[in-house]
């Protein structure tokens, strides 16, 4: 693993919860065609119609969703946390802010890989 190196993406867990489902908003989708809505990104027109085909039956999506996906992100730390370290303590840990703006986040990527080559 000497030759090894990991990029770790820093996007802070809120963060991210927050851009997946705005801030304790949800979604809900129209009964009769699926089209899909959202109370922060995407509203009907007309509130609690479908733009689609006019139907007022907008049913909430099961916040299960939401459920699963944070305890996907756990199954992910835990199994990622050990790695972190590992790296961190042998001086191969480039982290990259991975909230920035796509064009900044690849740079930095660019850049840290270009200095791994380097190295
Ligand atoms: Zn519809």
């Amino acid at each position: 693993m000497s030759n090894s190196a990991s990029l770790s993406f820093g996007v802070k867990q809120s963060m991210r919860f927050s851009r997946e489902f705005g801030s304790g908003s949800a979604g809900a989708v129209s009964a009769k065609c699926g089209a899909g809505y959202h109370d922060s990104f995407k509203q009907p027109k007309v509130k609690g119609v479908c733009d689609v085909c006019g139907s007022s039956d907008l049913r909430r999506r099961a916040d299960d969703n939401a459920e699963s996906l944070r305890q996907r992100l756990m199954e992910y730390y835990k199994k990622t946390s050990p790695l972190i370290g590992y790296y961190h303590h042998a001086g191969k840990l480039f982290s990259v802010d991975g909230l920035a703006e796509i064009d900044d986040v690849a740079k930095s990527v660019a850049r840290v890989l270009d200095g791994a080559k380097g190295a």
